[in-house]
């Protein structure tokens, strides 16, 4: 499964991609996460990203693709990966399809007029970075987590100032990605209204419908220790030829991939995902 989760800011994409991962095991990669996490740790990519990200706009692509390499060394997954917030413009993307077939791109949508209230109620645990609301989704105790205790926080980027920034940004910059998508066939729109388990259990269903395999493991409990088996590893995209496939034959990826002309001469950046082709023609 190889998924990318798209969506304006505070459309759910965070709590709905930790839902995924832990349902599916897949590597969960978040670039506004691991930008934060650069951030609070206070490292010099970290101190340059805040700039950008106080005022809403993106980082540039060399700190996010430089601290999202990073990520990839020191985390496996042999089930596949959920991309969250990435990509955002369309070089991301170039860089990306030199690295990786993508199989299915989930958009959250929701009504632009509910995001500045869904942002500026946002608040996230400290410790465990679990994600409320305080008007839809309330923690138990104010200001505290109802999972570990840790403190609650409003994120710097929740104000209404920046979160209208963040808004002009997606529809610049993550607009035109998102209609790209649509023109490849592996783009699907989830309605983000609705409680969290409703806008799951959508974003379950597109996944079912793309993989009918997958209907045990989306619907039965969430696995607890171990998550359960995705339908297949996450392996380096190899160059096919071009051979027609019998239709419906185990084939876990959505058709149309254009896997050829999508590799050749980019996505260098990538080159420590574990994934780079062997082939060095490619
Ligand atoms: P998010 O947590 O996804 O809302 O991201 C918070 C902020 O991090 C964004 O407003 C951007 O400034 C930055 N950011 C996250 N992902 C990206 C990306 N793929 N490219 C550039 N900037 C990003």
């Amino acid at each position: 499964m190889r998924l990318i989760l798209l969506g304006p800011p505070s459309a759910g994409k965070g709590t709905q991609a930790e839902m995924l991962v832990k349902r599916f095991g897949l590597l969960h990669l978040a670039t506004g996460d691991i930008l934060r996490e650069a951030v609070a740790a206070g490292s010099s990519l970290g101190k340059k990203a805040k700039k950008f990200m106080d005022t809403g706009a993106l980082v540039p692509d060399a700190i996010v693709i430089g601290l999202l390499e990073g990520k990839m060394k020191s985390t496996q997954s042999q089930t596949g990966f959920l991309l969250d917030g990435f990509p955002r413009n369309q070089d991301q993307v170039k860089q990306l399809e030199g690295f990786t077939d993508i199989d299915l791109v989930l958009c959250i949508e929701v009504d632009f007029s509910k995001l500045v209230e869904r942002a500026i109620g946002r608040r996230v645990c400290r410790t465990c970075g679990s994600v409320y609301h305080i008007k839809f989704n309330p923690p138990k105790q104010p200001g505290i987590c109802d999972k570990d205790g840790g403190p609650l926080y409003q994120r710097d980027d929740d104000t209404e100032e920046v979160v209208k920034k963040r808004l002009k940004t997606y529809e610049d910059q993550t607009k035109p990605v998102i209609h790209y998508y649509e023109t490849t066939g592996k783009l699907r729109y989830v309605e983000g209204d609705g409680t969290i388990e409703d806008v799951q259990n959508k974003l379950l269903a597109v996944l079912v419908e793309q993989w009918p395999q997958l209907k045990e493991t989306a619907y039965g409990p969430m696995p607890v220790a171990k998550p359960a088996p995705a339908p297949h590893a996450l392996k380096p995209v190899q160059p096919q030829p071009s051979q027609a496939r019998p239709q419906g034959q185990g084939q876990p990826h959505g058709g149309g991939h254009r896997r050829g002309r999508r590799r050749r001469g980019r996505g260098k950046n990538f080159s420590r995902f574990g994934q780079k082709p062997q082939n060095k023609s490619q």
